[in-house]
């Protein structure tokens, strides 16, 4: 059997981290399992869903390197609900009733009143052709619910929350259509779920009791169940999500220089009991990749611990992953000498800007510059190559007796303008030697 998960967006916006997870576990574990991924566009809500909104969930999980194997939109298959929806019908299991909204609460609240659970009543059930005819002729349209099998318990044992136990007398039948005839979440996913032989559905907690329901509908229509992973949402540190990156989809990654590995590196890990680490290659978390390992407690997403991660990752992203964002003349030697001084990519031009020039004029005292003209008259007699860093700062420490930091410190002032950055002895070449000693020069003028 070919394993087969889907990740189901409504494209009512933009993708946030917590779907981003979603989708990820989703085409992991189907990676992990040879099987297949589908993108399902839940798309039955015609005024909320936008083009623009699909093209974007599309081109972020790209960018992320989460590639459907396919795709499949709600909107294009409302002929098949339509079908399946009689079937149930035939079955006796949806039936229409005529509630409005309000009746609806009012009979909650008397409910909950007399602490009994605010669930549907089934009053639909007994109203008889003659009434009906009355509702429809007061213009009262009916909406449609799905009738649950009160003597089937509902079961399953999920992949992260192990046993699960439902009792079906306890939930309301759920509505899955409207008066204006359009669906609701429930049905359409399912008969979806069915027909495109999705093996294993995997998302978030909020779903669990739609599962239970789901199962039944499952049921009726004679299918066979698919397995099922909820896990535990995603919280922020301060308990939700709704500030800085946690509440940013993928435009805001972008634009704060975070990597798609890096996104991918922690959401495959946070809420396991596997270690986040810095791993830039996503074949090896697919590989371990388990829902035994994940925890029932909500995982906590950290913007500093996105930040940290993405500059360990950063720090070993090779040439070949980042040369088409690199500056045009940057080699892969000069990647590597700016490489360990990143804490983003957003910092490659300043930090390749110390090699190519201008640098900031140092600010240097008058025993340093008479050092720094020592320093370029002995340069000047070198000859040039990889080595010239420590044949030339030998040579100075023999000639001043100046050591350490007083030898280094004025040489890095004056050859890049700050007194931190990447190794002298990687960046003294690829400055060359014209540069080298023009900021030489213009230091001690
Ligand atoms: N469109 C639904 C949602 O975004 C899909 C849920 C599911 O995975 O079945 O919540």
């Amino acid at each position: 059997m070919t394993i087969k998960t889907r990740f189901a967006p409504s494209p009512t916006g933009h993708l946030h981290v917590g779907n981003i997870r979603t989708a990820l576990h989703n085409w992991m574990f189907a990676r992990k399992n040879s099987g297949e991924f589908l993108l399902r566009l839940d798309d039955t809500d015609k005024t909320r869903s936008k083009e623009e909104y699909v093209t974007a969930i599309r081109g972020d999980l790209a960018w992320l390197g989460i590639h459907p194997d396919s795709e499949e939109r709600q909107s294009e298959r409302f002929d098949r609900y339509e079908a399946q929806f009689a079937e149930l019908k035939a079955a006796g299991r949806v039936y229409p009733a005529y509630e409005t909204a309000q009746e609806l609460d009012l009979k909650r609240k008397v409910q909950l009143g007399r602490g009994k659970p605010p669930i549907y009543d089934r009053a639909a059930l007994d109203l008889s052709q003659d009434e009906i005819a009355g509702l429809e002729a007061e213009g009262r349209k009916a909406h449609w619910r799905f009738k649950l099998d009160h003597d089937t318990p509902i079961v399953w044992t999920d992949l992260i929350r192990g046993d699960q136990n439902f009792d079906p007398a306890l939930l309301s039948d759920p509505v899955i259509r409207r008066e204006d005839g359009s669906w609701l979440y429930m049905l359409p996913s399912t008969i979806d779920d069915i027909d495109m032989g999705i093996t294993h559905v995997v998302r978030g907690e909020d779903h669990v009791a739609n599962t239970a329901v789901q199962i039944q509908m499952f049921q009726a229509f004679g299918a066979a169940i698919p397995d099922f992973a909820h896990e535990a949402l995603l919280v922020g540190t301060e308990g939700k999500l709704s500030k800085r990156l946690g509440s940013l989809g993928v435009s805001g990654f972008r634009e704060r220089h975070i990597e798609p590995q890096s996104i991918v590196a922690l959401l495959a890990r946070i809420g396991t009991s596997d270690p986040v680490e810095p791993i830039a290659d996503g074949s090896l978390l697919v590989e371990a990749f388990d829902f035994s390992r994940f925890g029932r407690a909500p995982a906590r997403f950290d913007d500093e611990e996105l930040a940290q991660l993405n500059q360990k990752i950063v720090h070993v992203l090779n040439f070949e992953d980042v040369k088409d964002r690199l500056p045009d003349a940057m080699t892969a030697q000069g990647w590597e000498l700016v490489r360990p001084n990143l804490h983003h990519m957003g910092e490659v031009d300043q930090w390749w800007q110390v090699v190519t020039g201008p640098i900031a004029e140092p600010e240097l005292t008058p025993e340093d510059q008479d050092f720094l003209h020592e320093a370029q008259s002995t340069l000047e007699t070198l000859s040039w190559g990889d080595g010239i860093w420590k044949e030339w700062t030998v040579k100075l420490k023999e000639q001043t007796g100046r050591k350490g930091k007083s030898l280094f410190m004025p040489l890095r002032q004056a050859l890049t303008g700050l007194d931190h950055g990447p190794d002298m002895s990687a960046m003294l070449p690829l400055i060359g030697r014209d540069a080298a000693l023009e900021r030489l020069k213009a230091a001690i003028s």
